[in-house]
């Protein structure tokens, strides 16, 4: 499988992962994702060659950073180059 074609399957699932959370009730902005100064994320980082998109999520209008995220088990996304998927856990009250 070349670069290209995982750089285009990796789209197609951020965009799916992107609608998921939407679904979900929360939304999302983006955050750095290609990164072509080769600084700025750890060596051999996935941002690199375009696996990687950092998002921020947000509930109700209130950015969830990924403590807070956590601490609530409200949702975790993991992203890393293809192992890219959603997970939705039960909220804690
Ligand atoms: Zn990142």
């Amino acid at each position: 499988m070349t670069l290209g074609v995982l750089q285009r399957q990796f789209t197609l699932m951020l965009g799916k992962l992107i609608i998921k959370a939407y679904e979900l009730g929360y939304e999302l902005t983006l955050g750095e994702g290609y990164d072509d100064d080769g600084v700025g994320h750890m060596k051999g980082s996935m941002h690199y060659i375009r696996l990687a998109q950092d998002l921020n999520l947000f509930k109700d209008g209130v950015w969830l950073d990924k403590g807070l995220a956590a601490e609530k088990g409200l949702i975790s996304f993991m992203i890393s180059g293809m192992n890219l998927g959603a997970r939705r856990e039960s909220p804690k009250t």
